[in-house]
Formats: structure tokens, sequence, C-alpha cells
């Protein structure tokens, strides 16, 4: 680990007044729960001049909701997210997912929003700093060589957080708030597949309200990872699933991965699965499918075959377990 380096703290009490700092610091970084950024600071991976700390933003701390649907700020802890009985009920893979970020500690300060906007993670990135020197440090900072795709010019970092599937699947939309006023978009399109920069938020842009619609309340999901140690870690391979059956036969499937691309994934063609009964042989083909649109690298000390597999075992078992 480094010293902490020298930097000015600001402590804006309003989502307005936090993007009015950051354009006057534009290299300004954020900080919600801190339980990545700090670490990312102590390895010399982040070197800000300038911190914008969001906790004392109450605006971004509210739940609420109304006819459209539910509301989370950013700034809602994942224990919040995870004990909230609205969530549990009618969206229970968030609350999952909020359950399964690293552990409990984390989860009391970590925040959904910190969570959304985390950085991609990769075994060659997210090191000590003379560890990341002895090896010239790659494409994703201050190097000119990736490790992981020798040659390439492209960085295959993994999007690791656990909550963005599960949020996925119910098409949640996020408000950005950024020096050019708000917008609304559906948080798939917050995310790219670029290891080095998976998201599409503008400079300053602040994340300040995550939407659920009321539409697909109550429509039974799930959310599971993979993970090395079970009481603490970034998931290895995780997927969410949503599925809601009528007669027996599937009436709307959504399924969302994560820890195997650089953005977190919706799977294409699950409306192919409309009408069907969901047999062995069509959750067979479910589970290729979803092997076949993962694309884990070596990002991580365990192989990507293995993550594939996994990807597509939990995706048909939680699929399975929801057509009942
Ligand atoms: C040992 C360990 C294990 C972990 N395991 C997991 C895990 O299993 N799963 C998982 O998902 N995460 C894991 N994490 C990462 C982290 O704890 C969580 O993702 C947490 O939710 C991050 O939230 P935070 O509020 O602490 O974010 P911060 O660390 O404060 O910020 C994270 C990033 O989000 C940006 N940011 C924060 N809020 C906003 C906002 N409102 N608008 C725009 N940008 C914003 C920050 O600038 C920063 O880049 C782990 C961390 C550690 C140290
Ligand atoms: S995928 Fe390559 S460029 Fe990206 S962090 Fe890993 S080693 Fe660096």
């Amino acid at each position: 680990m480094e010293y902490m380096p020298n930097f000015q703290l600001h402590r804006p009490e309003s989502a307005a007044e936090a993007v009015k700092l950051h354009s006057e610091n534009t290299a300004a970084l954020y900080v919600a729960g801190g339980t990545d950024m700090i670490v990312n600071v102590r390895r010399g991976i982040e070197q800000p001049e300038n911190l914008i700390d969001l906790s004392a933003v109450t605006e971004l701390k509210a739940i609420t909701e109304d006819k459209e649907g539910l509301h989370i700020g950013a700034g809602v802890t994942l224990k919040e997210v995870s004990g909230n009985e609205h969530i549990v009920s009618n969206y229970q893979a968030v609350a999952e997912a909020a359950a399964a970020v690293a552990g409990i500690t984390h989860q009391q300060y970590g925040t959904l929003g910190g969570n959304l906007c985390l950085d991609t993670r990769c075994l060659f990135y997210n090191q000590s700093e003379w560890w990341r020197q002895s090896n010239d440090y790659c494409l994703k900072a201050r190097g000119e060589t990736c490790h992981v795709a020798s040659g390439g010019k492209r960085c295959f970092a993994a999007f690791s957080g656990d909550v963005a599937p599960s949020l996925l699947v119910y098409q949640a939309e996020v408000d950005l708030v950024g020096p050019e006023g708000t917008r609304r978009i559906p948080l798939a399109e917050m995310y790219q597949n670029d290891g080095l920069d998976h998201l599409t938020l503008k400079p300053g842009e602040l994340l300040t309200v995550i939407h659920l619609p009321k539409a697909l309340a109550g429509c039974p999901s799930r959310y599971e990872k993979a993970r090395i140690r079970g009481s603490i870690d970034y998931p290895l391979a995780g997927a969410a699933v949503r599925l809601e059956m009528a007669d027996g036969n599937v009436k709307d499937l959504a399924i969302a991965l994560t820890g195997v691309n650089p953005y977190p994934q919706i799977v294409k063609g699950t409306d192919d699965y409309a009408g069907d009964a969901l047999d062995e042989e069509s959750l067979d083909k479910l589970r290729d499918n979803v092997r076949k649109q993962a694309k884990p690298m070596k990002t991580t000390t365990v192989a990507p075959w293995y993550r594939r597999r996994v990807i597509g075992a939990l995706a048909r078992r939680l699929t399975a377990e929801l057509a009942g």
C-alpha cells in the first residue's frame, strides 16, 4: 500500500454543488462509500488532487415509490437496498445482488451508485504500485502493453459490480446530473464494451437516481455469483434472471451477466423462449447461448474457460428454479 497522497477534500451538500465543484476541478474524483475508491488511492491506481465526497448529499439517500415505480438514490447503501422490504418483495434479484457484494462491512458503507460506477478490474491492474511498475504497467494506465491479450490495443478488464445485472433485467433507468443539466437514460446505455472507458458518463456527470418500473414489480427474479472466497469477493461470474411464466410457458425472460465482459451485459435472444415450456433441451440451449455471449478473458486468477462454464450453469439453474 502507498501512503495517502495529499488531496483536497470537498464535501458538498447537494448534487448541483457537487457537479459545480467538479467543473471547477475537472480532474477531481467523486467518492461515495469509498470502499473501492480508497483502496485504489492507497494502491496508487488513483492519484487525485481533489476528492468530492458525496456522503453529505442527503438528496441521494432516499428510496421513494410512486405510480411510476421505485426510485433509489445513488447514495443509498447496499445494506439498505438488501434490507428494503419493497425491494425484497418486488425486485428480489436486486436485494440478493446487494447482499452478495463483498462483506457486510462493505455493504454498510458501499452505495448503489458506487457499485454501478465501479471501475473495471484486472489481475494485472488491481495491484500495488510496485507490482504494476515491475510489470511496466499496462494499457489501462501508464503502460503500452496489455498483459492479457499481448499485442492487442484493447483493454479487457472485467466489470465486476454485482448489482447492475439485476437492475438491467428490470429495465432500470438512471438520472445523470452534469454541467449541462439532467438526463435520464436506460441503465444499459450507461455502459460500453471497453475496459479502459466502460462508462458513458460525460465529464463530471453524477449518477443521482436509479428508477425501477412498476410494470415489472413482483416479477420473479434471482441473482447468483461464483467467487473465490464465499465471505467476501468480487464475482468471477454472476447472473441475474427475471422470468415470468404463464400457463406453464415462458411469458417474459431476461438474463444479464457480470464479471465476464468489460460491461454488465444483457443476454441477447431471450425473446426466442416466449411460449416455450423450458424443458431440459431448451434449458441446455439457453445455457449454451449464455456461454457464447460471455467473453471472459484472463483477468482473474481463475481461468476464462471455467468462468464461461460457470456463467452458463448459473443462468440455466436460476432459470430452471424460477420456472418451478
Ligand atoms: C475486499 C473488497 C471486496 C469487494 N467485493 C465486491 C463484490 O463482491 N462485489 C462488488 O460489486 N463490489 C465489491 N467491492 C467493491 C465495492 O466495495 C462495492 O462495489 C461498493 O458498492 C462500491 O460503492 P462505494 O459507495 O464504496 O463506491 P466508491 O468506492 O466511493 O466509488 C466507486 C466508484 O464510483 C464512482 N462513484 C461513486 N458514486 C458515484 C455517483 N453517484 N456518480 C458517479 N460516480 C460515482 C467513484 O468516483 C468511483 O469511481 C469490493 C471491495 C473490496 C475492498
Ligand atoms: S486487460 Fe490488459 S490493458 Fe486491461 S487492465 Fe488487464 S492487462 Fe491492463
